[in-house]
């Protein structure tokens, strides 16, 4: 194999798995991979700039909360069953 190819091989790689990372912590797997299998460096930035699916607004002060608690963590309102709507 050229030394060339494996360069690129290793640097899409590095990106590929960067991406899943990424995206596994967004809760975004898939496209992470996809993003960084396709796109390299840019699927990487695209999927850092991507919003976090599994942070929701609260209904009560727009403020970011995890879909899965019970109560808004600035507002302490229950947002529990308020967040499943989307
Ligand atoms: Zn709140």
């Amino acid at each position: 194999m050229e030394p060339e190819m494996l360069f690129w091989l290793s640097f899409y790689g590095f990106f590929l798995v960067l991406s899943v990372v990424v995206g596994a912590k967004k809760g975004r797997v898939i496209a992470g991979a996809l993003l960084g299998y396709v796109l390299g460096p840019v699927g990487l930035i695209l999927i850092l700039c991507s919003s976090d699916k599994r942070m929701v607004p609260c209904p009560h002060c727009g403020e970011k909360t995890h879909r899965h608690s019970y109560q808004c963590q600035r507002c302490h309102e229950k947002v529990y069953g308020c967040l499943h709507s989307n």
